[in-house]
């Protein structure tokens, strides 16, 4: 293992750092497995630099534990993973755009998202000037009101397939609009897809994979597991909605820390930080942090966060500046060079995405979409 020694060598040098423990990624990839049981593949999605957890360590990590099905948004998502010698099949799930190079689709093996006609007349033509039969994933659109073809068209699209040999329908899908609760909608979705993929089937078109549960929908849809779904978040630890927190038995598996780099002392009654948003009430010990919004430390998160410093949370006083974060420290021992954990756990405490996802008002997702990528990622 000489690079995880010279990695950390190079971790102890960095003011701030993701760490991310790809066996927990392989165990939450497996628990989900387990819960979709055997007869349903499980494609793992891994656009967005695998929501910022760095995607070609994920994708060989899943690749080496059994997993042949990775889902991508664009073309250049599924080059980088080919060239990173990932096998199975990729799925570029943003289809091809009028400005991608579709015929990267037949260099790099990608399987294409079709949801609409333009994408399904280029996919065409590629197929016609390369004389090979391109397999395709067909999205329907059963009211998430976002990319995919309604079911009025679907007649028409099987008219159209069955005279056109040289495309092959390789897999039928959909997408929830919100499977973070079971309710009627979403199983009129589910109604809705199931009557399309019968339609097909009727018509003579087989895809092989039918698909259209992401994490909510495999805890709270089993009837829309069909033979395969696409599973995010859940591989990377965390729920969609807080409400289902503890569903599954997986872990987060990034952790974000700091160091402190240096202590000041202020006296009771002075104003802390830009703005003058905190006024100490006693005599305080003030932790500095080189880490700040330039580097996605949300500056919403002034005066309402909290960091875990010698397993003890701290507050985050202040406003948080571009480069710095100023901690409350009063209450611990710490020293000059100690960790920071702004995501993740020591000791008994834990800092968890919807933590902070809840104080700004959004998702754990875009948490972790939020880290720049200048902060580099060490892998456990
Ligand atoms: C991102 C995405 C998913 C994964 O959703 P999670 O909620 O992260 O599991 C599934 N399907 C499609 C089409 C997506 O774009």
């Amino acid at each position: 293992m000489r690079r995880s020694s010279k990695d950390s060598r190079a971790k102890e040098k960095e003011r701030i750092f993701v760490e991310i423990d790809l066996g927990k990624i392989e165990r939450n990839y497996n628990l989900i497995k387990g819960k979709v049981g055997k007869e349903v593949d499980v494609l793992a999605v891994v656009k967005a630099d695998a929501y910022g957890h760095g995607i070609i360590e994920v994708s060989r990590r899943l690749s080496l534990a059994g997993c042949n099905f990775f889902g991508v948004s664009t073309i250049e998502e599924g080059i980088e993973l080919r060239k990173a010698k990932i096998g199975g099949r990729i799925l570029v799930l943003g289809g091809i755009l009028p400005f991608d190079g579709e015929r990267s689709i037949l260099k790099y093996d990608l399987t294409p998202v079709v949801h609409e006609i333009e994408g399904l007349k280029r996919l065409l033509g590629l197929a016609k000037r390369s004389g090979k039969k391109i397999p395709f994933h067909i999205k329907f659109d059963t009211g998430m009101g976002r990319l995919g073809f309604m079911p009025e068209e679907a007649g028409a699209l099987v008219e159209f397939l069955r005279n056109e040999s040289s495309l092959l329908v390789d897999g039928i899908m959909s997408h929830f609009s919100s499977s973070e609760e079971r309710d009627s909608y979403g199983l009129g979705q589910i109604e809705i897809f199931s009557k399309i993929v019968d339609f097909f089937r009727l018509s003579g078109i087989n895809p092989k994979y039918v698909h259209m549960a992401n994490t909510g929908a495999v805890i709270n849809y089993p009837e829309s597991h069909f033979n395969m779904v696409r599973v995010g978040i859940g591989i990377y630890g965390t729920y969609p909605s807080r409400n289902l927190e503890g569903a599954l038995p997986i872990e987060e598996a990034l952790s974000l820390k700091g160091r402190i780099a240096f202590l000041k002392d202020f006296e009771e009654g002075s104003f802390l930080s830009y703005g003058r948003t905190y006024r100490t009430n006693r005599k305080t010990k003030i932790a500095f942090v080189p880490f700040g919004y330039g580097e996605g430390y949300r500056r919403e998160l002034s005066n309402c966060a909290s960091v875990i410093v010698r397993g003890k949370r701290c507050p985050v006083v202040g406003r948080i500046c571009m480069d710095w974060t100023l901690i409350d420290v009063t209450e611990t021992e710490a020293q000059k060079g100690d960790p920071v954990i702004f995501l993740g756990c020591e000791g008994k405490e834990r800092i968890t995405a919807w933590e902070l996802a809840e104080k700004l008002k959004t998702i754990p997702y875009e948490i972790f979409c939020g880290i720049s990528k200048s902060v580099k990622r060490y892998y456990l």
